[in-house]
């Protein structure tokens, strides 16, 4: 079977990367950009107006049909539009119409980043032939997707998975978010280092006061350092126990920065998964590391295109 390649873009805070991908998620093109994140909105959408230029002067660009667009979130896929946390130029910001003046009579599909990175896993990943799965990357922040009864489940405006902003401790800290005890606050990369200088942990002779050198220390036996990565695992145990617990998916997939760290996070979070995840029904839950690599974003925007019968109408419609 084959069918034409489709687009993709993945919008984060540090790039903007732009793909042609095949049906069997193969990187036929690729471009990128900084994306510049503390400049202007329009600014930032120049860089995406590069990446696509760059893509339709391929010659393949006349096979494609469809744009699909991972975007870091919240994405609201009903309106079109994005507002990502870490680039404040971009408030309901109208991408897929800003995109499809680019671009012309594409069909275009919007989902979160999270989202993306389920479809990925999902298609090409350490999710594959799983039928419900979680998805996470816990890096700068921590994200997610689900994919439920053999489909990706983006959600009405393509959020659907966000356990980085699920309370896991009601009388928590305050998330930027406006909610308080999430996931992330505890568990993201920047709250695994703050939190570690806190209870005063020094970084070692590389200077490296991130969660990676936080990580270098936990795995040399500093105990401050396993303590500050052991507190992130229980906080991702907790938020993946209730998602488990609510939808029943049997594997969950963590990627990202932090997850590089590998057993320095997994190991803890398998212990505390025990603690949390107690019915019978999630006490199989497996934890499985990422395998897709930093083209993640962009074949889960292109498995999200090619999974779902898309029939949503070209600009011009209104
Ligand atoms: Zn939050």
């Amino acid at each position: 079977m084959h069918s034409d390649p489709v687009a993709a873009l993945d919008i984060g805070g540090t790039k903007i990367a732009g793909a042609l991908v095949d049906d069997r998620g193969r990187v036929l093109l690729r471009a990128q950009r900084p994306t510049r994140a503390r400049e202007d909105g329009e600014t930032v959408m120049g860089a995406v107006a590069e990446v696509l230029t760059e893509l339709t002067r391929s010659p393949q660009w006349s096979d494609v049909r469809t744009l699909g667009i991972g975007s870091a979130g919240p994405v609201d896929a009903i309106r079109g539009s994005v507002s990502p946390v870490n680039v404040p130029g971009w408030r309901d910001f109208p991408l897929v119409d800003r995109v499809r003046d680019i671009v012309g009579g594409l069909t275009v599909e919007l989902i979160g980043d999270g989202v993306a990175i389920a479809a990925a896993e999902h298609w090409q990943g350490a999710a594959r032939g799983h039928d419900n799965a979680l998805c996470m990357v816990v890096s700068t922040g921590v994200g997610g997707g689900l994919v439920l009864n053999g489909k990706l489940h983006p959600g009405p405006t393509g959020n659907s998975g966000h356990i980085g902003h699920i309370s896991v401790d009601l009388d928590g800290d305050l998330c930027p978010c406006g909610g308080r005890g999430c996931v992330e606050r505890i568990a993201s990369g920047p709250n695994i280092a703050r939190r570690a200088l806190d209870s005063g942990w020094e970084p070692g002779a590389d200077g490296d006061a991130s969660a990676a050198g936080v990580a270098a220390s936990a795995r040399a036996g500093d105990p401050l350092a396993l303590a500050s990565f052991d507190r992130a695992a229980r906080a991702l145990a907790a938020g993946i126990a209730a998602t488990a617990t609510l939808v029943e998916v049997d594997i969950v997939v963590i990627g990202g920065g932090v997850a590089k760290s590998g057993e320095v996070l997994l190991d803890p979070l398998r212990r505390h998964l025990k603690e949390y995840a107690t019915l019978s029904f999630v006490q199989d839950l497996t934890v499985a590391a990422a395998q897709m690599g930093t083209d993640a974003g962009l074949v889960g925007a292109a498995a999200a295109v090619f999974g779902s019968a898309v029939t949503k109408a070209p600009a011009g419609a209104a």
